[in-house]
């Protein structure tokens, strides 16, 4: 289910999952394949690890991201979450296809 709030995004972002929803900057932005792929693709990864482990690991992972490369933009990129879904945005058909865990093979790149 996708939701429109305009006021909880910082600088940049335009988009993001608390599953079970996807969260908009703007209302045009529903039209946004890639975008809402990405952010289906953080439902998946949520989902898997029931919600809550999940928002704990992305936090922790980008806290130890930020101190290895003292850049918190940095570290978000490589956080592997953001990682499988940047590099499967583009493809409508990755989650039919993705496998359980699919951003592990992430975490080491
Ligand atoms: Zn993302």
């Amino acid at each position: 289910m996708i939701l429109v709030f305009k006021h909880v995004f910082y600088k940049n972002y335009v988009g993001l999952s608390l599953w079970p929803f996807i969260i908009l900057k703007e209302d045009s932005l529903k039209d946004d394949e890639v975008l809402i792929n990405h952010e289906r693709i953080h439902l998946r990864q949520q989902r898997e690890l029931l919600i809550l482990p999940f928002y704990i690991l992305y936090i922790s992972e980008w806290l130890l991201r930020t101190l290895l490369y003292l850049d918190s933009y940095r570290a978000y990129q490589n956080i592997s979450f953001e990682r499988e879904a940047y590099a499967h945005e583009k493809d409508m058909q990755y989650l039919e296809k993705r496998k359980t865990f699919g951003f592990l093979r992430y975490l080491t790149r």
